[in-house]
């Protein structure tokens, strides 16, 4: 499918109006954070916007919601501080298996290399990259994906994205070659331009041939999202219910000081250092809380496409229990819906 307009991500520079107002959307890659910069980035939407929380996304990016329309200079300034390549910022769409050091440094080797080419800036706001090395983030939407060998870490396998098709690539090489391919997509997406023709969003629109021979058939390993608890290490996953990050929860995290790191992952979660309180607070830090099993889209009235009181609907649904992951959704269109979830489909 090629598609007649251009994608319509929000960035932080590019924001999408809602029924709430503006939307914007900081991208992390790999989801790596300081507490001090979530802190900052709330003071952000406070002054913008009185909201109090900052959203988590499928892509583990961070996410401000009714700001004004049009976005205030000085909001624009702000929102600067946080692009070190406003050119690419769209396009910084980039998964790492979140336990992993060694993932998040393949990964932050294609964002570099990603920013350091302009024609690549041209990518599809949608375009997702992934360097799998638990077999966790594998299983997201992705349109170009290094796994390793869970054998032998030091080679993988490149994916292309919806067509069963992969090259092996030792890992030294993996984000080389991920940015090379990436390059020839844009490459085939230029051209489509040029000839007049709408440019696809994702690889899995594009005929295979396009990248050449020397793929061969293999199937996309599946990956398992992270469950929500205590990990070796002191670390733990503490789901954020609803992907909402409020102001109390990030109050929490003072706790862990202001430089502590930690991942924002594609589950809505946190994985930081263990801390008292924090389920308490209101994290999700046992699998089987009914809040690890419940998302929603944000529905009415942030929405203007549905009347649907979704987060309601997610209330109710986590007093009574569920037991199966359930994904509420105000239309059709089913945002934010994880892969695993029945989806409720509410108008
Ligand atoms: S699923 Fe529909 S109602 Fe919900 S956020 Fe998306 S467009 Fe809006």
């Amino acid at each position: 499918m090629n598609h007649q307009v251009p994608d319509r991500c929000p960035g932080a520079l590019r924001p999408f109006v809602s029924g709430d107002g503006s939307m914007v959307r900081v991208r992390r890659p790999g989801g790596r954070v300081r507490v001090h910069e979530l802190v900052e980035l709330l003071e952000v939407t406070r002054r913008h916007s009185g909201a109090e929380l900052i959203q988590l996304t499928s892509r583990g990016n961070l996410q401000l919601r009714a700001l004004p329309d049009p976005l205030p200079e000085d909001l624009v300034n702000d929102l600067h501080d946080w692009l070190p390549f406003p050119d690419h910022e769209l396009v910084r769409n980039l998964l790492a298996s979140p336990l992993d050091d060694a993932a998040q440094t393949m990964i932050a080797d294609v964002d570099t290399r990603l920013c350091a080419d302009p024609d690549l800036a041209g990518l599809p706001g949608r375009f997702l990259a992934v360097i799998d090395t638990c077999g966790d983030v594998i299983g997201e939407p992705f349109d170009l994906a290094w796994a390793a060998d869970r054998t032998d870490p030091t080679v993988g396998w490149l994916h292309l994205g919806g067509h069963g098709l992969a090259r092996r690539v030792r890992a030294e090489d993996a984000a080389e070659t991920l940015v090379h391919v990436a390059r020839v997509f844009q490459g085939f997406r230029t051209q489509a331009a040029e000839r007049g023709h709408a440019a696809p969003w994702h690889v899995r629109e594009v005929d295979p041939a396009v990248f050449g021979v020397d793929w061969e058939a293999r199937p996309t390993p599946s990956g398992t999202p992270l469950p929500c608890g205590p990990l070796d290490g002191g670390q733990v996953v503490a789901g954020v219910p609803l992907g909402f990050l409020t102001a109390s929860l990030i109050q929490v995290l003072h706790g862990l000081g202001g430089n502590t790191e930690v991942t924002v992952t594609p589950w809505r979660q946190l994985v930081m250092p263990e801390h008292p309180g924090l389920g308490e607070a209101g994290f999700i830090i046992d699998a089987a809380d009914p809040w690890a099993s419940i998302s929603a889209c944000v529905g009415a009235p942030s929405c203007r496409r549905t009347d649907a009181d979704t987060i309601g609907h997610a209330q109710r649904l986590a007093e009574t229990g569920v037991d199966e992951p359930v994904h509420v959704a105000g239309c059709d269109r089913r945002c934010g819906a994880p892969r695993d979830a029945r989806v409720e489909v509410l108008a």
